[in-house]
């Protein structure tokens, strides 16, 4: 039993420890804390007693500066923070110093600094090609299986679960309209994706390998990029996604480390095309991982993406964003793209969910096609851990609102 009266098997307990930046009830001072139980630690505080000499890196409103710190950093601080929650004579020193969950306010908890956004699902791509290219043969584009394609997304509208998403207003033509229309979007989706985030820079001239992607990357979050159809449908051709996403991007209030997800490292499914050297993985350590997401819509489950499956991987996408010499910042983010499995409900949008509208889902309030207003969409996941525990990943919830 660890010290601190964590249930058994709370995937939340010791062997996880998220970080992530609160604040207590009247105080506008935040700092980084770390997940335990339904408890958040003063990670600041907490090193600060225990001697480390880490303890300034914490005791900051964003995880920024423990990001740019490099892994040898991560990795002290980790076990620092490891030692404190589960060594019992740290109890009495460390029991003032954690606060119930509900009782604090989570906020984002690094500065964004670029965010780019991928599509690496195959079965997800191959959905979205029979769905808006249905006499086109194949359903992949050609150069899909030869890199993961990619854009860059808005850094400054990233916003921290719970934050409401307005639904946004564009231009939208569908082939039967005789001129494009101004509106609020009547095609609100989400995409299930997980999102990476940039700790240590990279110089600018100079490609990250594949075998650095561990160098760089602190860790994972889950993250909802949602999406409106009807305005991406009219203004995507020819430079891809623009006003249809970067009205908001929501990711979860902790980011996990890699170094909690050691237990659920998978080999990526095999490869149908020989890889440029560059995204050749076929002699590297396993670079997939094996994060079951759940997509919750009202509370009601829809759709159990498993990451697993994705094509390209977070290693791959890394290598391929800085192979032309574009460099890394603290603070970068990229999503996976939306996660889809094999399975109809494994599918991680209302696009694939409904085809595009044509199978609503039966749902306890109603049927839905895309998002009404009101409407809440939550992400979850967990993914395997040591001894058989599992390793819970931060919700990301956002409710829909309307715009004004
Ligand atoms: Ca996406």
């Amino acid at each position: 039993m660890p010290p601190f009266d964590i249930p058994e098997g709370d995937p939340f307990g010791p062997h996880n420890l998220p970080y992530g930046v609160f604040s207590l009830p009247g105080s506008a001072d935040r700092t980084v804390g770390v997940r335990l139980g339904d408890q958040v630690l003063d990670a600041g505080a907490a090193a600060q007693a225990l001697g480390s000499p880490h303890a300034a890196l914490l005791a900051r409103p964003t995880l920024n500066p423990l990001l740019a710190a490099g892994r040898t950093t991560w990795s002290e601080v980790r076990r620092t923070l490891t030692d404190a929650v589960t060594d019992p004579a740290h109890r009495t020193t460390l029991e003032p110093l954690l606060h119930p969950l509900p009782s604090v306010a989570l906020h984002l908890p690094f500065e964004v600094a670029d965010y780019v956004d991928f599509y690496s699902s195959e079965h997800h791509a191959r959905n979205a090609g029979s769905i808006f290219r249905p006499d086109a043969g194949d359903t992949l584009l050609p150069n899909w299986k030869h890199l993961p394609i990619g854009y860059h997304g808005r850094a400054g509208t990233v916003v921290v679960s719970g934050t409401d998403v307005v639904r946004p207003s564009g231009q939208r033509k569908t082939p039967a309209d005789p001129a494009p229309v101004f509106g609020p979007s009547a095609r609100l989706d989400i995409e299930a994706e997980v999102g990476f985030v940039v700790g240590a820079p990279s110089r600018h001239g100079h490609p990250v390998a594949l075998a650095d992607f561990r160098e760089h990357v602190f860790g994972l979050c889950l993250l909802n990029d949602w999406s409106a159809r009807d305005i991406q449908a009219w203004e995507y051709v020819p430079l891809g996604p623009f006003l249809a996403k970067s009205f908001a991007t929501s990711v979860s209030a902790w980011i996990t480390p890699l170094e909690a997800l050691e237990e659920a490292r998978v080999a990526p499914p095999r490869r149908t095309h020989p890889l440029l050297p560059y995204l050749d993985d076929s002699a590297t350590e396993p670079a997939g991982y094996d994060l079951r997401i759940s997509v919750a819509l009202n509370g009601q489950v829809v759709a159990e993406p498993p990451f697993s499956t994705m094509y390209w991987t977070a290693a791959q996408q890394l290598a391929h964003l800085t192979v032309n010499g574009a460099s890394l910042r603290t603070g970068d983010l990229y999503g996976s793209g939306t996660v889809s499995g094999p399975a109809e409900h494994q599918r991680g949008s209302l696009l694939e969910l409904t085809w595009n509208g044509r199978d609503p889902l039966d749902l306890p309030g109603g049927k839905r096609t895309f998002l009404e207003d009101g409407d809440e969409v939550t992400l979850s996941a967990w993914a395997p851990g040591p001894d058989g525990l599992r390793v819970g990943l931060g919700e990301v919830r956002g409710r829909v609102v309307a715009g004004s």
